[in-house]
């Protein structure tokens, strides 16, 4: 375990009401051995949609105070509420360029015995781990990973926004969460409507139905996606798609995608179990997902001994060679890149089953053709591979490779026919030899 550099602001809402994700929280910086601390005096940020509209000054002196208790300790300062991360680091951008606001501050925090400085960091959880764990050590801490499941990611305004202090990756097209959701080998989906509200705020203002509203519509866009689940870190956004869409269901509404906070998709990824990060707390059932996930994680175990999946994921992605295939240019029965997004969907034993894999004639175009030398034949090649493991070959490929087991060769001289052609009988073949070698190398496997 490092020493500890952050001490971790959690706020109100997550030790009041999601508990379990401050325990995923706390386990999975753990396994990946990041050094923290709780810190005692700190009060909430203060929320800014309340407090600040309330009282502007209050509601700095609160955060200043929240912050110099940080900077007392000589540690930086992480969280993982959305609402925490753009009060905090809002208040500490204005007080670093205003000098007479700083000035007026520290002049009631001296009383206290506190100073705010302005040298530390304040950081947002996911800034944290894609800035510096960074999603290469995140993957290879992965033992479970989410392969095959599709994600999709709700980073929430107040992670991002207002950009002028937030500063910590595009409010408007974010990629960070993605890249972390894609370290735990799951697909982050791209959708419409990404960066709308979770509609938390309007229910605050006692706009219950416009607020759901809001949440619907995001809900309904993944469900026409066919998204596995979504992923989120602010509290008030999971309160809102988790607690909101329960009640929905309830009164009938036809609403089903679970909701997971990032460390607890990031735990389990890293080996925890369910039980450990408590997700029997969530109101919308994670019990299909979760199966799905773990029937992934049998299917997929078996080709990643043979495919780099992420490199599966690009190719799927980039598509570049597809209309280069003479193959899939001549028959409509064989569709390259449909058949790599149905393996990366996990339908494995469905194209084992299947004749299609074996339209691949290997001219190795596509591998030619590629930028990456990657090449799709090398996804059919696994294919047929594993179909024949299954005996699940086409019968004339079947009987072909029967032979060349029996005989060591794929089928034997026509001597009759080469004799009418004068020619000499070939010396025999070393059929014999051949198979005494292979007796030893299957012994010694
Ligand atoms: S999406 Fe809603 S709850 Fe989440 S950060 Fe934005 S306003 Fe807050
Ligand atoms: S190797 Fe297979 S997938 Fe690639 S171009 Fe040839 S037939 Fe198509
Ligand atoms: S084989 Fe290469 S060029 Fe063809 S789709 Fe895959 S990554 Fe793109």
């Amino acid at each position: 375990m490092e020493l500890a550099k952050y001490a971790f602001f959690w706020g109100c809402q997550i030790p009041a009401r999601l508990p379990f994700m401050e325990k995923s929280t706390r386990l999975a910086l753990d396994r990946l051995a990041v050094g923290y601390t709780d810190l005692a005096g700190f009060t909430c940020c203060p929320e800014k949609s309340l407090v600040k509209n309330f009282n502007k000054e209050q509601w700095l002196l609160t955060a200043a105070r929240n912050l110099s208790l940080a900077e007392r300790a000589g540690l930086d300062l992480i969280t993982a509420c959305n609402g925490c991360y753009s009060t905090l680091k809002s208040a500490h951008m204005q007080l670093r360029t205003d000098h007479e606001l700083k000035k007026r501050v520290n002049y009631f925090l001296q009383q206290v015995g506190l100073a705010y400085q302005g040298a530390l960091k304040v950081k947002h959880l996911v800034e944290l781990l894609h800035d510096e764990v960074g999603p290469g050590k995140i993957r290879s801490y992965v033992r479970k990973p989410f392969s095959g499941m599709r994600i999709a990611s709700h980073p929430g305004c107040h992670m991002l926004r207002p950009s002028s202090v937030i500063r910590f990756d595009d409010p408007l097209k974010p990629a960070k969460l993605d890249a972390l959701v894609e370290a735990l080998g799951a697909h982050s989906v791209d959708y419409q409507l990404k960066m709308t509200c979770c509609g938390g705020a309007l229910s605050h203002a006692g706009e219950e139905e416009d607020s759901l509203a809001l949440t619907r519509k995001k809900l309904l866009e993944l469900q026409k996606m066919r998204v596995d689940a979504m992923v989120l870190l602010c509290p008030a956004c999971f309160i809102q798609y988790d607690q909101k869409q329960y009640l929905a269901q309830r009164r009938g509404e036809r609403l089903n995608i679970p909701v997971f906070t990032y460390p607890e998709l990031l735990g389990l990824a890293l080996g925890l179990k369910r039980e450990e990060l408590g997700l029997e707390s969530h109101r919308v059932a994670t019990g299909d997902f979760l199966a799905r996930w773990e029937q992934n994680l049998d299917r997929f175990g078996e080709v990643k001994q043979y495919l780099d999946l992420p490199a599966v994921r690009r190719c799927f992605e980039c598509g570049a060679c597809v209309a280069d295939c003479p193959v899939a240019e001549t028959t409509d029965s064989f569709k390259p890149r449909e058949l790599i997004g149905r393996l990366l969907e996990g339908k494995i034993e469905e194209l084992l089953q299947s004749k299609e894999p074996w339209y691949c004639v290997e001219c190795h175009t596509c591998y030619e053709l590629c930028p990456q030398k990657f090449g799709m034949e090398k996804v059919f090649g696994v294919l047929k591979r594993l179909a024949w493991e299954r005996g699940l070959v086409p019968a004339s490929i079947k009987g072909g490779i029967g032979t060349f087991l029996k005989t060591g060769r794929l089928g034997e001289p026509d001597e009759k026919n080469r004799k009418k052609l004068g020619l000499e009988p070939l010396p025999s073949g070393g059929a014999e030899d051949w198979q005494k070698l292979l007796e030893i190398c299957h012994k010694q496997e």
